[in-house]
């Protein structure tokens, strides 16, 4: 595995392999990788000749006042396990080589970056589609791999790479989890023991309403109601909500299409996100149609 540091070193070692007609994936992450991030390099290495893995902690999606100072890091612990899940490249670019004196260009996403996380973390994702979008340019993947943890983010990344008619195609793997349901999360680093064992109802919440969906539940009230009563052993919830999966608008009433149940919320001050998929049968939307 290569380590880079510079935009021009890994420009000069990715060109011969794309004119060689290697295909090349790209796993963009912030560091402190988990297997969360682990499944997707592992993806990317067995469906692409070289695995590009970005590092970097990018100030422009960080409000004013959260995480960024405190954000977990640990370089040799990422680099064993970029080895280990079988990545080609690791490129850890310092702030000024992103952001250089005189920076002033971004990507605005459109109304998909409005609500869920967008509605409380105004300039998150115009800061997430100005570094993806930089990223894509420098290494130029065939494929990108981006987690369903981050749900919205990769609604609001896939419609940025189709309206800038950027070459990628997105690959979404689903989220991993610990053996207790919590999704792996470099956050989980910040919380004790005891909202360590209270995070575990985000989880719960979202997988007793899963249940009751898969037992026929439609109604979107009934199941948001599953899953808000394990919620109580969260100390505040941000957003607990049924949107399509696609176009990430509120679902009222029946739960007739691709959903997603969406959760944020606090535990202390660490925001833990989670979400599930609610996808009715292939056979129901036949007979709703
Ligand atoms: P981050 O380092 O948090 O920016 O995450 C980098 C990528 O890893 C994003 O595409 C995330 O959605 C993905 N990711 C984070 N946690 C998980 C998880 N538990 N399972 C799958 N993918 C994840």
């Amino acid at each position: 595995m290569r380590v880079v540091r510079t935009i021009a070193d890994l420009r000069a070692l990715l060109r011969p392999l794309r004119e060689a007609g290697k295909r090349i994936g790209f796993v963009p992450t912030m560091g402190f990788l988990h297997e969360g991030h682990g499944a997707l390099i592992r993806q990317s290495a067995a469906r692409c000749d070289t695995t590009v893995v970005s590092i970097f902690v990018n100030p422009s999606q960080f409000g004013p006042s959260e995480d960024l100072a405190s954000y977990p890091r640990d370089l040799e612990r990422d680099q064993n396990l970029c080895l280990e899940a079988d990545a080609s490249v690791l490129f850890l670019p310092e702030v000024a080589e992103i952001y250089p004196t005189g920076f002033q260009t971004h990507v605005e996403p459109g109304r998909l970056a409005e609500p869920l996380c967008g509605r409380y973390r105004p300039g998150h994702f115009r800061g997430v589609t100005t570094v993806v979008a930089k990223l894509f340019s420098i290494v130029q993947p065939d494929l990108a791999f981006f987690g369903q943890k981050d749900l919205q983010q990769t609604v609001v990344i896939r419609r940025m790479a189709r309206d800038l008619n950027l070459p990628v195609d997105l690959v979404v793997v689903p989220t991993v989890r610990e053996p207790d349901g919590l999704a792996l999360s470099s956050r989980n680093a910040n919380l004790d023991e005891d909202a360590r064992r209270r995070a575990l109802c985000l989880s719960e919440g979202l997988l007793a309403a899963k249940a009751a969906f898969d037992e026929g539940e439609r109604d979107a009230t009934r199941l948001l109601e599953f899953a808000r009563r394990p919620l109580a052993g969260v100390d505040s919830i941000q957003y607990l909500e049924l949107v399509d999966a696609q176009t990430l608008e509120a679902i009222h009433g029946a739960v007739d299409r691709s959903t997603a149940l969406c959760v944020a919320a606090y535990m202390g001050s660490t925001r833990l996100i989670d979400n599930v998929l609610l996808v009715p049968s292939a056979g129901e939307a036949v007979l709703q149609a």
